[in-house]
């Protein structure tokens, strides 16, 4: 294949495209697959000679699509989104034709003077105040390593990148009990180690972290001799939308000098409506603000908004500059290179303003609105059945559960976890919804969450229908 046949490959891939979107909701949204399958049906070596798009294309709708999990399903209930809105397939296309690295202005003036206005546009959509500066980066969790780098450094006097960390003193980061595990890497590959990062128990519905515990910790950390470097809040935790109190949480930090960070991966795009921003009130005195078009708002993977409050401590933490990517004589240019991790960059900004374009915020808080709507009709219908226990309640359009049975209560808690983990067993075989589970205080529970792009009130419907069907079955069966 070459450029003078792409037009035909390139509508072939968009008819398939159009199709595979158009029969979506009648396949199961995860396939029965026995492990290998895939691995089985594929070549050993690679081939000699060329092959014809024609067999590739067939082995690719033959072999892979039928493994594929599918995640734009809408009754996709797992894990958290990954929404590809149609809008930012086509821009992916537009930026994979043009295949620019965007890490110098030089090398990619119109994305990186793009990248500059949608994160302005997405700041102001989230009602985020003026002096936050945006940035993309590939993923939450490089935001967050490159927030605690920076905590390194400041805590450093920013000679941690040459001294390194042996005669350092031991620093210390604070965050609760459920933050997600990207906080944790983070600490590994900067260097503090695991060790440092002091976790404070959470408390209360939304299960913050204890704001006295934090207080209480950096105390004691500076009397042994610790340094204090760095805070990390939560909102919208990945097990159970577990979200500090952000205006206690940062005014202790804050007060106690430490660099802040705030973790709002998944519950940031639904900050775009202003009757959900009680979540993370207090957020504009933070340093550090990251969340992931690329899960709920529809900007198909990979996209992370960080916001900073002050640009300058992250380009001290992470700008290098050897003479080959020195750039001369436009002064007042960002190098978005030098505010992330890896230097080679997509040019991610497209699809973000396709997207915001196309369906306007009002039309992404509409989404956001009928999923947090939607994820409540679900847990109200659980709750009102009998066996079923809510565990914790809808934080926006995440919720958790699990089957207690009359016959079962004070049982044990290993049966009732053995209950459940049949029951997603079940659920998941079965294939017309797919939702994943999680630990809340050392009990096995069901996690419910609504946010697919192409998600319906009826895809509600049915998921209500099956988990009181297989639940209903489940307990027949065992008697
Ligand atoms: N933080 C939270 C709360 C998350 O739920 C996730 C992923 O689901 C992450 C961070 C990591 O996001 P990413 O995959 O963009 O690194």
């Amino acid at each position: 294949m070459d450029w003078g046949n792409f037009s035909q490959w390139g509508h072939r891939a968009a008819d398939w495209a159009a199709e595979y979107h158009r029969t979506l909701r009648d396949r199961p949204v995860r396939p029965a697959l026995e492990p290998g399958k895939v691995r089985d049906a594929i070549a050993d070596s690679p081939p000699e000679a060329a092959e014809s798009m024609e067999e590739i294309f067939r082995d690719f709708e033959d072999i892979i699509v039928p493994g594929m999990t599918h995640w734009q399903h809408p009754r996709f209930f797992a894990y958290f989104p990954a929404n590809a809105a149609p809008i930012s397939v086509v821009a992916e296309y537009l930026v994979s034709s043009m295949a620019a690295q965007c890490m110098l202005w030089q090398t990619s003036p119109a994305a990186t003077e793009l990248e500059g206005k949608v994160l302005d546009w997405l700041r102001q959509g989230l009602g985020l105040p003026e002096g936050f500066s945006g940035v993309i980066q590939d993923s939450a969790s490089s935001a967050t390593l490159a927030a605690v780098l920076t905590m390194r450094e400041r805590a450093l006097n920013w000679q941690g990148n040459k001294q390194g960390l042996s005669d350092a003193g031991r620093l210390r980061i604070y965050c609760s009990a459920e933050v997600h595990t990207s906080i944790d890497r983070a600490i590994w590959v900067s260097g503090i180690g695991e060790e440092n990062l002091v976790r404070i128990p959470v408390t209360g519905p939304n299960r913050g972290l204890d704001i006295e515990g934090l207080q209480a910790a950096i105390e004691l950390d500076r009397a042994e001799g610790f340094i204090p470097a760095g805070f990390i809040a939560s909102v919208g935790g990945t097990s159970a939308g577990a979200s500090d109190d952000l205006e206690a949480a940062l005014a202790v930090a804050k007060a106690e000098g430490l660099y802040t960070h705030v973790d709002a991966a998944w519950a940031g795009s639904a900050m775009i409506c202003p009757e959900f921003r009680h979540y993370w009130q207090g957020v504009e005195m933070a340093d550090s603000v990251v969340f992931n078009p690329h899960k709920w708002l529809g900007a198909q993977f990979d996209c992370s908004a960080h916001f900073v409050a002050d640009p300058e401590s992250l380009v001290k933490t992470l700008a290098i500059q050897p003479e080959y990517l020195k750039t001369q004589g436009a002064d007042g240019i960002i190098n978005y290179s030098e505010w992330s991790i890896p230097l080679g960059r997509r040019f991610r900004a497209l699809k973000l303003w396709f997207l915001l374009r196309g369906h306007g915020m009002d039309g992404l808080r509409t989404m956001i609105r009928n999923h947090v709507t939607w994820a409540v009709k679900v847990h109200d219908a659980i709750a009102a059945m009998p066996a079923m226990e809510i565990v914790t309640a809808p934080m926006l359009s995440l919720f958790t559960f699990r089957l207690v049975p009359t016959s079962m209560k004070g049982d044990d808690e290993a049966a009732l976890d053995a209950l459940n983990m049949r029951l997603i067993e079940a659920i998941n075989n079965d294939g017309r919804i797919y939702l994943t589970q999680t630990k809340i205080d050392g009990k096995f529970v069901i996690r419910f969450q609504t946010g697919t792009w192409t998600m319906e009130e009826q895809d509600a419907d049915m998921a209500i229908s099956v988990i009181a069907e297989l639940a209903d079955s489940l307990l027949q069966a065992e008697g």
